[in-house]
């Protein structure tokens, strides 16, 4: 059994939550870096723009968007692994030292209805899965209102096929425009329930920018619909060009016989995420 002390998740959750809003990770950078060379005009500038606020960002270690987002966190935690205290409060502590102590933006409100601030960015938002092993790993995504607020879940019918998901998320870009920040990563969750298509698409969002789905199905609609949605000219911030999608990653899950959800979690260009394995 391994013994993980809650100090030590304390500290680096709050070293996650200033790295993920700092620095890049260098997957996305790079095809940002590729689509700029495939762009001109308005939209390769607006990608000129992009890649130097993300060296400004790590060179002079201040947030890369001034909305530092609510904090999501994956937890995936093996059945020999025993912690000395709480995780949930642990995270929460990390999550309110890596804000207040790296000056990033809080901007948790308690209730969704009195709207008071909780000045520390806690709860976070925390998914914890049971694994076999010795390992704590914990995945810190920050994730800002302007992506997420034009992320949408629909209940199609099983009916409705590989168009009506390929409508759904197309519209949902369309709608999205500039206000999400292209260019984006998509994530797609497709079966389980309301939550579980929910929860896969934003878990989508963690997988590389060049990994690609093992099922056939998915694999071909993780490809079909990035080319699709970069034929939408909604472009770099919404203003043109060929790069609306850096990635398009698609999570399958089973499902009822008369249920076809799916789900479109949309990513800025900003894409953070950071991980830890204890
Ligand atoms: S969507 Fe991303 S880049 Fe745009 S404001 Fe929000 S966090 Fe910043």
């Amino acid at each position: 059994m391994k013994e993980i002390d809650v100090t030590k998740i304390i500290n680096e959750v709050k070293r996650l939550c200033i790295e993920a809003a700092t620095y890049i990770e260098d997957d996305v950078f790079n095809v940002i870096k590729c689509a700029k060379n495939k762009e001109c005009g308005l939209a390769k500038e607006i990608l000129e723009q992009i890649i130097e606020n993300d060296e400004i960002a790590a060179k002079e270690n201040i947030p890369m968007c001034q909305d530092t987002g609510i904090t999501v966190v994956f937890v995936e935690i093996g059945n020999d692994v025993h912690i000395n205290g709480s995780l949930e409060d642990a995270i929460n502590k990390g999550i309110s030292l890596g804000y207040t102590e790296g000056y990033l933006r809080k901007s948790v409100v308690k209730s969704p209805l009195n709207r008071v601030n909780t000045k520390d960015n806690t709860p976070a938002i925390i998914h914890i899965k049971y694994v076999l092993g010795d390992t704590l790993k914990i995945t810190i995504c920050p994730k800002g209102a302007g992506s997420e607020n034009m992320s949408k879940v629909k209940m199609l019918n099983p009916s409705d096929g590989i168009k009506g998901i390929k409508d759904f998320v197309l519209n949902t870009i369309l709608e999205a425009g500039g206000r999400a920040c292209p260019p984006l990563v998509v994530g797609i969750g497709i079966g389980g329930d309301m939550e579980k298509c929910a929860l896969i698409a934003k878990e989508a969002l963690l997988r590389k920018i060049d990994d690609e789905s093992n099922d056939p199905d998915a694999n071909k609609l993780e490809k079909e619909l990035f080319e699709e949605i970069n034929k939408l000219n909604v472009g770099p911030m919404g203003l043109g060009g060929k790069t609306t999608a850096l990635a398009v990653k698609v999570n399958l899950y089973p499902c009822h016989i008369a249920s076809l959800p799916v789900a479109c979690n949309i990513q800025c260009h900003a894409s953070r995420h950071k991980v830890v394995i204890l």
